[in-house]
């Protein structure tokens, strides 16, 4: 190569506002797209990042790079390509979307491997040499015996238990030149104190021998490359959307897919809502993988520094070749990457609700498209998004349609709460109270579905008419009655519970609406002698009581199960046979263009509970609109219907997946600058945003206050959403706002309060 040789490196520099400049490449330095460098800027060395090499640069008094951190690149060219990307269709800082592809405690390089001490015999010796030993020193003499019987090294704390003896021991075993100690870098393993039994694949029905075959195809078609050659040699195929109802088998052509891929040397990466990212669901992935020797990481967002570290040099390293994670794990720096499968592909919680705004899913189709590897979606319920995708061809549609064993899907019967509300409790209908007597009769479980937490809703006076509401935000307060205090579920405000109203000091307040712990409550009066247990945020605060409670259930020792929606998913108890939703109608009546898409997915995801084992399952739906289509939908577990009549909808209305949704909130302490603001920037936008874009008025948001801040919205739609973005950056970056007030640019909204 003559001319190949780079001269200049182009560095992103760290917190610096996305400033990027040429270096010059010193010669014994030879630095790769994503490797890690030090930097002279002024006076100071920053840490930087090359993101291109090139033998000219225009730059004049470039200086050279300082420093080379680590020996090889911390990032591949795709991931630098993806954030990138990321950056210019979130329309947030390139800084951001760095900072989300490696991980801060890779950037700043802090934090180290753990170490610890390993000792091994300098040399062999001959069983005369061991006696002699042993007549003057026998202690010393052991550590000898139990190092050429251990035929390894054997770290030091272990050895000296073995043997009784001190470090010192040790230590001067080594200085006589017995003994070699030296350190070895460790793993913090964040599933350590785990065992796992080895498990075997599962022999596939019909349905999922169809499936696979097809998964199979396309895995082997992008892993066709030769051994050793870069991702240039692969082919690209069509990302696959399973659609497969609950307990089809979905995870185990996961498993099966992946082990294919493992197969032909090559990694996956498996996307998890963060919220199902159970010890169970990595446990099942951990034992299959044990049988053939395959290390699995394990990415979340609870995981310390150094396991982060570990786990991410681990997967950088290529010692793991499974990343399982939540929504950040489609950035694993893994190598050869065979397929990326994301399940529960309908999932909110893969949009990150903080600045860069993306979407996990969305992100994985990327990063397969960049990375020529397969791409498997799934889901009991697919996002309008993905499912129009495979309507219109992008995506390959796959099915699995029926449950596992033949189990048939549990009957649903809804209630009509107008009519049993009046003569029963609006918390416990007749059906349903008759419905959990006879399983507990039968000693089977029964689970209870409502998705808010809290005692009461409000806090109402019946005299004066005052209700409680948080000062930092248009909410109002919960009562939560365990702790006797009445809470703010967006600022977390918390207050003690009045006696009596504070306005016009009448004791006879009310507390009006329904959350879990008022549901708990009224099953534990009705059925005195059951089991009662709850699980929301409020109960599983304590680390562990999440892995308890669910223990207990699985063993039977709770009859009743009361929670949110962190029970609504991916769970496994076969004794389950009725799962009671308490308000079906709870999100259906909000702002939201997704109110009926997300109603008909909890539903079917939340009866998908029901029925597990050899008992057929029955669901109960208490509804105040039973007659709505997301729950008619529901009811006879017709995706496709219920996506037919919605897409029409969102066809008519202009709404995604016909269009973006850019939503864009407008925030400042101040009531008036916040207002101010978002008319500016309205008429900027106005001015300056290309044709196409349909642009709303600036109005109040749903949510008006919020931590203290006057919120105000403006929504964009646009088919070409890359050109929508580039155009929103130019008038955000020519835009001077006052101090206290923030911009936050949401592209593919989906928190829209
Ligand atoms: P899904 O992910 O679609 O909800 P799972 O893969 O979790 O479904 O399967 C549901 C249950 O059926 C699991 O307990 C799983 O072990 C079992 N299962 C899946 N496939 C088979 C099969 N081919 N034969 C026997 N059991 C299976
Ligand atoms: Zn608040």
């Amino acid at each position: 190569m003559l001319a190949g040789m780079p001269k200049y490196a182009r560095v992103l520099l760290d917190d610096s506002g996305g400033r990027a400049f040429d270096y010059e490449i010193p010669e014994a330095l030879s630095p790769a797209v994503g490797s890690r460098v030090r930097v002279p800027v002024r006076t100071r060395t920053l840490l930087g990042t090359v993101i291109g090499l090139s033998e000219t640069t225009e730059a004049g008094g470039v200086r050279p790079i300082s420093e080379l951190v680590g020996n090889e690149p911390e990032l591949s060219p795709q991931l630098i390509r993806l954030a990138e990307w990321m950056a210019d269709y979130y329309c947030c800082p390139i800084e951001a979307a760095m900072r989300t592809v490696l991980p801060n405690v890779i950037r700043k390089a802090e934090v180290g491997h753990k170490v610890r001490l390993v000792a091994r015999l300098a040399r062999d010796m001959s069983a005369e040499e061991i006696a002699a030993l042993d007549a003057k020193a026998p202690r010393q003499a052991d550590v000898v015996v139990a190092l050429r019987d251990a035929g390894k090294p054997m770290h030091v704390t272990e050895l000296c238990e073995a043997c009784g003896v001190a470090h010192q021991t040790v230590q001067a075993m080594a200085k006589k030149g017995l003994l070699v100690v030296e350190s070895e870098k460790v793993d913090r393993d964040p599933c350590a104190r785990d065992e796992f039994v080895a498990s075997g694949k599962l022999e596939l029905n019909e349905e999922q021998i169809a499936v696979f075959k097809r998964v199979a195809e396309g895995v082997d078609a992008v892993c066709a490359a030769e051994q050793g050659s870069a991702a240039g040699g692969k082919r690209e195929v069509k990302p696959v959307l399973l659609h497969g109802v609950t307990g089809s088998g979905k995870t185990e052509i996961y498993l099966q897919a992946i082990d294919r891929v493992l197969e032909r040397g090559f990694s996956a990466i498996l996307l998890v809502p963060e919220i199902s990212l159970t010890p169970q669901t990595v446990e099942r992935f951990k034992s299959r993988f044990a049988a053939t020797h395959h290390e699995v990481a394990v990415l979340h967002s609870h995981l310390s520094d150094g396991e982060r570290h570990d786990e991410w040099h681990r997967i950088r390293s290529g010692r793991a070749r499974i990343v399982i994670g939540a929504r950040s794990a489609v950035f694993a720096p893994v190598g050869r990457l065979g397929i990326i499968i994301v399940d529960e592909e309908h999932e909110n919680s893969y949009k990150q609700e903080e600045t860069p705004r993306y979407h996990g899913r969305d992100i994985a189709v990327l990063r397969g498209h960049l990375e020529k590897c397969a791409v498997l979606l799934g889901s009991a319920t697919p996002s309008l998004e993905s499912f129009h995708n495979a309507a219109t061809g992008k995506y390959e549609l796959l099915r699995l349609t029926l449950r596992v064993d033949d189990q048939k899907m549990p009957f649903i019967r809804i209630v009509d709460m107008r009519l049993e509300a009046k003569k029963s409790s609006p918390i416990l209908s007749d059906p349903l109270r008759t419905a959990i007597e006879s399983r507990l009769a039968k000693s089977e479980q029964t689970i209870l579905f409502l998705n808010r937490r809290g005692f009461s809703t409000t806090l109402l006076c019946g005299k004066c008419g005052f209700v409680a509401e948080c000062p930092n935000c248009s909410v109002a307060l919960t009562f939560h009655r365990g702790a006797g205090r009445i809470v703010c579920h967006i600022c977390g405000h918390i207050a003690v519970a009045p006696g009596k109203c504070p306005s016009c000091k009448d004791p006879g307040i009310k507390y009006t609406g329904i959350g879990t712990e008022k549901v708990e409550d009224a099953v534990a009066q009705t059925f005195p002698k059951a089991v009662v247990r709850r699980m929301d945020a409020d109960a599983m605060q304590r680390r562990d009581a999440y892995r308890e409670t669910l223990g207990a259930f699985r063993t039977g020792k709770i009859d009743i199960l009361v929670g949110t929606q962190m029970i609504a998913k991916g769970l496994h108890f076969p004794n389950v046979t009725l799962v009671g939703i308490v308000n079906a109608d709870m999100g259906l009546h909000i702002p939201d263009f997704r109110a009926s898409e997300r109603t008909f997915q909890l539903l079917t995801q939340v009866a998908g509970r029901a029925g597990r084992g050899d008992v057929e399952g029955e669901v109960v739906v208490q509804s105040y609109t039973p007659f709505h289509p997301a729950i008619q939908f529901a009811r006879h577990h017709d995706f496709d219907g219920f996506f037919e009549q919605e897409i029409e909808w969102r066809e008519k209305m202009n709404q995604p997946p016909f269009t973006h949704f850019v939503l864009i909130t407008i925030r400042s302490p101040h009531e008036g600058r916040a207002q101010l603001s978002a008319e500016t920037l309205h008429r900027r936008m106005k001015e300056s945003l290309p044709p196409g874009v349909t642009l709303g008025d600036f109005a109040p948001a749903p949510l008006e206050k919020s931590h203290g801040n006057f919120r105000w919205h403006i929504a964009l739609r646009s088919r070409a959403v890359l050109k929508l973005s580039r155009a929103l950056r130019g008038v955000l970056d020519r835009l001077t706002l006052p101090e206290d007030v923030f911009v936050v640019v949401d592209v593919d909204a989906y928190q829209l309060m």
